[in-house]
C-alpha cells in the first residue's frame, strides 16, 4: 500500500513485525517437583483433581532417575534401571494426562543428609536447570518435598529437592541470576541464549515423608482424596493409584495385588487408616506465598493478586527473629540442623511447622553421628571439653572430651555415639530419646546441643 505522508512524499508503509511470545504449550498452573520416580505420588490425588476437574495445567520435574533403588521386577540394575524408571515415571504422569515431564541430573544419594545429596548431584548445575524450567513453565504454584529434618524416611534427596525448589522459586524472578537464560536472542550464537523471561511463582506447598503426619494438620489447605471426580466418575485416590501402578520396577507384587482387587476391596483398603496410601483429608503443607493470604487458603486463592513488595521485607524480618544473639563461646548442633536454621529465615519461611527439638531416626545398633559447631573467639586457640549425656546402654565414641580448637570463629566437630541393637519387641516400644552434648571452657558452661533420637528397625544412613 502506498500512502501520502504529511510532507507529501510517498512511502511504503511497513507491516509491523510480529515478535513471537512464549510457547503456551509449556505454561502450567502447578509444577510438581519430585525427588525420585514414584514421589510424584505425594501429590497425584490433587493433580488428578487439578487436571480433570479444575482444568489446570500440570507438569512434573524429577530430580533423579531413581537408578539406585533395587529393581524388584527384573534383572536390570543401575543405569539400566534409571532408563526404565524414566519411562515408568512418564507413564505414571501420562495416566493423569500430564505430558510435560522433565528430569534434572541428580544422582540417587541414599542418606538422611540433604547436604550429601546436593554435593553428589552438583548443586549449582541442577539449580540452574530447575530455574530454567521454572522460567519456561511459569508455574503459579509449586508442589515439592518439605525441606526439613524429621523422624521418618527423611530422605536427603527429598529434602534437597525442597531446597533446590526454594532457591529456584526466589531466583527465577531475578534477571541477574543465570542471566543467559533471560538474555534476548542472538543472531549468530542463537544456541547459547534462552530468551526466557524472569518469573515469580506465587506459592509453594510441601509434602513430607515424616512419620508423624499429624503435626502438619492445619498447616495448609486440605482436600478430599475420597471425593469422586465428576468428570472421571472415580475417587481421586483411585486415579492416583492407577497412575502409581506404572512403577513396576519398584513394587511389582503390590501392583499385581492391586490389579486383582475388586472395587469394593480397594475401597476398603483406602478406608483403612493403617493401609490407606493418603490421609483423608490430605493436607498440602503451606510453604510461602508472595501474594498474601492465609496458609490454609485454597491453593489458587489470591493467585492473580499483585506480588507483595513486603514479601522481601518479611523475609528479612523473619531472619532477624532467628538471630539468637547468644554470647560466645557457644555450642550448637551442626549439619542439616544448623543449615535449616539459617535457610528458613533467609527464604522467608517464618511459619513452617518444623519440630521444636532436633530429631532423627536411625537404625538400632548403628553409630549416631552428632554434628556440632563451636562458635568462639577468632583471635586465639581455645580448649573446650565436650561431655555427652546419652540414654542407658548407649556408648560415647570418638569426638568427646577435651579438644584444642584453632584460632577461628567457628569450628565444626563430630561426636560418635554407638547405639544398642534392640529386640523386635523393644523396637516396637521405642520412643525418641535425648542425646545432649554440653561444652565447657575453663570449667564454665559454653552451651549445649540436643538431639532426640529414635532407634528403628531400619533407616537410611545419616
Ligand atoms: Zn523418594
Amino acid at each position: 500500500m502506498v500512502v501520502a505522508c504529511s510532507v507529501g512524499m510517498a512511502v511504503r508503509a511497513q507491516a509491523p513485525q510480529v515478535i513471537k511470545g512464549a510457547d503456551e504449550r509449556y505454561k502450567v498452573d502447578i509444577l510438581i517437583v519430585a525427588a525420585h520416580p514414584d514421589d510424584e505420588g505425594f501429590f497425584t490425588p490433587y493433580a488428578a483433581k487439578a487436571v480433570y476437574d479444575l482444568h489446570k495445567r500440570v507438569a512434573v520435574v524429577f530430580s533423579t532417575h531413581g537408578e539406585s533403588g533395587k529393581n524388584h521386577n527384573s534383572r536390570e540394575r543401575g543405569p539400566a534401571v534409571a532408563n526404565e524408571r524414566e519411562i515408568e515415571a512418564r507413564e505414571a504422569c501420562a495416566r493423569l494426562n500430564i505430558a510435560n515431564v522433565w528430569f534434572l541430573d541428580g544422582k540417587d544419594t541414599p542418606s538422611q543428609d540433604l547436604l550429601n545429596s546436593l554435593s553428589n548431584w552438583g548443586h549449582g548445575a541442577n539449580l540452574e536447570k530447575l530455574t530454567g524450567i521454572i522460567r519456561l513453565t511459569r508455574p503459579e504454584v509449586i508442589f515439592t518435598h518439605f525441606p526439613g529434618a524429621f523422624i521418618g524416611e527423611n530422605h536427603g534427596d527429598h529434602q534437597a529437592t525442597g531446597v533446590l525448589v526454594t532457591e529456584a522459586f526466589d531466583l527465577a524472578a531475578d534477571p541477574t541470576v543465570f542471566p543467559s537464560q533471560v538474555a534476548g536472542p542472538s543472531k549468530d550464537r542463537e544456541v547459547f541464549l534462552s530468551n526466557l523471561r524472569p518469573w515469580q511463582a506465587k506459592k509453594i506447598y510441601f509434602g513430607s515423608d515424616a512419620s508423624n503426619q499429624k503435626q502438619f494438620e492445619g498447616t495448609g489447605p486440605t482436600y478430599s482424596v475420597r471425593e469422586v471426580s465428576p468428570s472421571q466418575n472415580k475417587p481421586y485416590w483411585r486415579l492416583a493409584i492407577e497412575s502409581a501402578m506404572a512403577h513396576r520396577t519398584q513394587f511389582p507384587e503390590e501392583i499385581d495385588r492391586l490389579a486383582k482387587m475388586s472395587d469394593a476391596d480397594l475401597e476398603k483398603m483406602m478406608n483403612d487408616p493403617n493401609d490407606g496410601w493418603w490421609s483423608e483429608p490430605s493436607t498440602l503443607i503451606f510453604g510461602k506465598s508472595v501474594v498474601g493470604g492465609k496458609p490454609t487458603d485454597n491453593v489458587f486463592a489470591h493467585i492473580h493478586d499483585p506480588i507483595q513488595k513486603e514479601y522481601a521485607e518479611a523475609a528479612i524480618a523473619c531472619g532477624s527473629q532467628a538471630d539468637r544473639g547468644e554470647k560466645l563461646p557457644r555450642l550448637e548442633l551442626g549439619g542439616p540442623w544448623k543449615y535449616y536454621a539459617e535457610f528458613y529465615p533467609k527464604h522467608g519461611y517464618c511459619q513452617l511447622p518444623v519440630s521444636k527439638e532436633a530429631e532423627i531416626g536411625i537404625k538400632a545398633g548403628s553409630t549416631l553421628m552428632v554434628p556440632l559447631v563451636f562458635q568462639h573467639d577468632a583471635a586465639k586457640p581455645v580448649t573446650v571439653t565436650l561431655k555427652v549425656n546419652t540414654p542407658e546402654g548407649w556408648k560415647v565414641g570418638e569426638g568427646a572430651g577435651p579438644l584444642v580448637l584453632p584460632a577461628e570463629d567457628s569450628t565444626a566437630l563430630l561426636v560418635h555415639v554407638d547405639t544398642p541393637a534392640l529386640s523386635a519387641n523393644e523396637l516396637k516400644k521405642a520412643v525418641p530419646e535425648e542425646v545432649r552434648v554440653t561444652a565447657e571452657v575453663e570449667g564454665k558452661p559454653a552451651g549445649e546441643a540436643k538431639l532426640n533420637v529414635l532407634l528403628r528397625p531400619s533407616a537410611q544412613a545419616q
